[in-house]
């Protein structure tokens, strides 16, 4: 069988088609997404009037009833844009076609757009992501499963001066812990603390009473029998048993820890969570068109509220 990602299916929107469409039909996109109940028209998000005074000239409006003044853009995550609508839809194209991510740098270069643009624009979009897992029950067979990431320490040259990194004094404190819980043939569910065992709250939190669970032999897992019916796998012994296995939550895994080496070289730190929430939303839509992921992205940002952690963010660091 063809590979999904080398079908004609799998490609349903490219740069070429973005350009080509120009600023006028990319900003009648981004209207029809932010108003697909009036037909693009516009709506006040201030008292929903949908009548208003339109400022063609700037692409705004004003509202006939409160004199509000808005645009397509306006309380949504992309607002205070810096991009033009065809840049923007074009960097959201190259966003969802990198399969294990896409650093800001090539975002940058690929649209000639300054790196802290390229940086923040991103940001938005994993924030639009993870807007889709917020408070998102599991059912059925769910795998769990925790990873390392971060917290790296360079083994010295000299063998005489490596020290065990095992030990708690030799590691940085930087190192956290991503927990996947993972919905078979369902959506995959992500959280971020210091240790593994954040996943049994987690597990709690996400996690039907009735549905069946799959996890590994290590020991903080033993506290999901009881709510749940839990299976357990032995990793030193195989893989998969025929009753019990945690392969999904490894392929989330890997794509993450692709993301880690071929493409952001370091994902640790304070953005840990938003990387895994991505890789998350990119495992669930693999088999999306990218031109249905693009619209899904856009819809998802244009409902998000103006994003309080990126809106004017290298103003605030500077
Ligand atoms: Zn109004």
């Amino acid at each position: 069988m063809q590979h999904f990602l080398l079908s004609a299916g799998a490609r349903t929107l490219s740069l070429k088609a973005v350009f080509k469409m120009g600023e006028d039909a990319a900003y009648d996109a981004f209207r029809m997404m932010r108003w697909p109940e009036t037909d693009g028209e516009a709506v006040c998000p201030s008292c929903g009037c949908t009548e208003s005074y339109s400022i063609t000239s700037r692409r705004r409006f004003k509202c006939v009833g409160c004199h509000h003044q808005y645009s397509v853009t306006s309380g949504t995550i992309f607002a205070s844009r810096k991009l033009s609508f065809t840049d923007l839809l074009a960097a959201i194209v190259i966003f969802v076609n990198g399969a294990k991510g896409v650093s800001a740098l090539q975002v940058s270069r690929d649209l000639d757009v300054q790196y802290k643009t390229a940086f923040v624009l991103s940001h938005k979009l994993r924030e639009a992501m993870a807007l889709e897992a917020k408070g998102r029950m599991l059912d059925g067979v769910v795998e769990v499963d925790g990873a390392y990431f971060g917290g790296y320490v360079k083994p010295a040259n000299y063998k005489e001066a490596r020290v065990d990194r095992r030990l708690v004094a030799h590691q940085t404190g930087k190192r956290q812990s991503v927990v996947v819980v993972r919905e078979r043939g369902g959506d995959t569910n992500t959280f971020v603390g210091k240790s593994e065992a954040i996943g049994v709250a987690a597990v709690r939190n996400c996690v039907d009473a009735d549905a069946v669970i799959h996890a590994d032999e290590a020991s903080h897992w033993d506290a999901l029998h009881g709510r749940n019916v839990a299976k357990r796998i032995n990793h030193s012994v195989c893989y998969s048993d025929g009753s019990a296995c945690t392969n999904q939550a490894e392929s989330f895994f890997s794509r993450l820890r692709r993301a880690e080496i071929g493409v952001h070289h370091h994902i640790a730190g304070p953005y840990l969570n938003a990387y895994a929430g991505e890789m998350a939303w990119r495992e669930d839509n693999r088999r999306e068109a990218n031109g249905t992921q693009a619209g899904m992205v856009v819809r998802s940002a244009m409902v998000s509220p103006v994003s309080r952690q990126w809106k004017g963010y290298w103003q605030r660091a500077a």
